[in-house]
């Protein structure tokens, strides 16, 4: 077990591949940037990956006070045996007290491996990170600067607060997309920390050899506007209105789960809760009721325009253009306005 280090270090584990930083983790140094300022401590992003160097000044742009650099051929490709080790080698050694992770496929199974190996405690999922104070309900005993984790909870119908007093690091991973993109600043400074990683290919169950990669269909998170329809659409038939809409804005198309899983379009253009969360300037919902887990995924979209049957429908509720109609005669409207006027 970890000591609890009131004086540790906030991290931030630096997810790379082949050399570039996952968006997430650049998410992540922002809000873990105001915990270390709140708690007084140093924010320090930990970078295990192979020839990975040249992203500590990367990461320094983005507000970490230090960067550890763990570099080994075997760090290349991510794997969780050497990754685990690594950073509980790490962790054991400098004592952070809190410890972020993106909730990508990598940091979901990094981070349980590193918080049961560690006999730490961890949130998954967090969708907002603060301090607070804690008084026990037991004892009446007050625990202050603790890492409040906070994460949607039953289905979404709750938010729950979640901490950790005594199993230190405070671990969490966070969902992608909800921490705003921080801009760099070349002027912040900090120091690259060397550390040496002993590893050997027999410490790893696995050997790759070879990389196929499966690229995304869709980056719904960099898209400007996005045209999403739901269960309402009816078929995937129908949801050539969705691509057709999408088509003449220039924008991307989306889709509620319901919509996913009736097999409408791919996994990859989810919005909400389990699947991508999004900013867009303009969100178009189409025949969609604004669940709270899909709501999860885009209510800080700037504009948001519903197109629902149903008045009581809760998207017309979060909506700043509500259009109460029959998609299927407003949708193509839209579509021959846009192509007869431009936009
Ligand atoms: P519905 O709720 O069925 O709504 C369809 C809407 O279309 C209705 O409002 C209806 O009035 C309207 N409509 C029907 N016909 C027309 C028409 N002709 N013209 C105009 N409007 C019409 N959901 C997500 O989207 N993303 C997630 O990531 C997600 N994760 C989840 C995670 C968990 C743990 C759970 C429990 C659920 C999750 N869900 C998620 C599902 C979520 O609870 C809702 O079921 C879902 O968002 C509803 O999708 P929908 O709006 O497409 O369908």
């Amino acid at each position: 077990m970890i000591d609890v280090n009131r004086q540790g270090e906030v991290w931030v584990f630096a997810e790379q591949h082949d050399g570039k930083l996952e968006e997430t983790s650049i998410e992540l140094m922002s809000k873990a940037r105001h915990l270390a300022d709140t708690l007084k401590v140093r924010l320090a992003a930990l970078l295990p990956g192979d020839e990975v160097r040249h992203l500590s000044t990367e990461l320094i742009h983005y507000g970490a006070d230090k960067v550890y650099l763990a570099e080994h051929p075997l760090l290349r490709t991510y794997q969780t045996n050497s990754y685990a080790k690594v950073i509980l080698g790490l962790i054991g050694k400098h004592k952070p007290q809190i410890v972020l992770y993106g909730a990508t496929a990598a940091g979901r199974d990094l981070a349980p491996r590193v918080a049961s190996a560690a006999k730490a405690g961890l949130t998954a999922d967090c969708t907002d990170l603060q301090i607070g104070t804690h008084k026990t309900a037991k004892d009446g005993e007050v625990h202050e600067n603790l890492l409040f984790q906070i994460r949607p909870a039953f289905g979404g119908n709750i938010v729950a607060t979640i901490i950790n007093y005594d199993r230190w690091p405070q671990m969490a991973t966070v969902r992608e997309g909800v921490m705003p993109m921080p801009e760099p600043n070349p002027n912040h400074h900090g120091v690259i920390v060397t550390e040496a990683v002993s590893l050997a290919q027999d410490d790893l169950p696995i050997e790759i050899l070879q990389e196929h990669k499966r690229a995304k269909k869709v980056d719904l998170k960099a898209a400007r506007i996005i045209v999403a329809g739901g269960a309402g659409v009816g078929s995937k038939e129908n949801f050539k209105l969705i691509w057709d809409l999408a088509n003449c804005l220039g924008a991307a198309p989306a889709a509620t789960r319901p919509a996913v899983d009736l097999g409408f379009i791919d996994h990859d253009h989810q919005v909400g809760q389990t699947g991508t969360t999004v900013r867009p300037s303009l969100y178009i919902a189409v025949g969609i009721s604004g669940a709270i887990q899909h709501q999860a995924g885009m209510a800080q979209s700037q504009k948001i325009v519903a197109i629902n049957n149903d008045p009581e429908a809760p998207i017309l509720g979060i909506a700043h253009y509500k259009i109460v109609g029959d998609l299927n005669e407003v949708v193509p409207k839209m579509i021959r306005a846009i192509k007869e006027k431009g936009v």
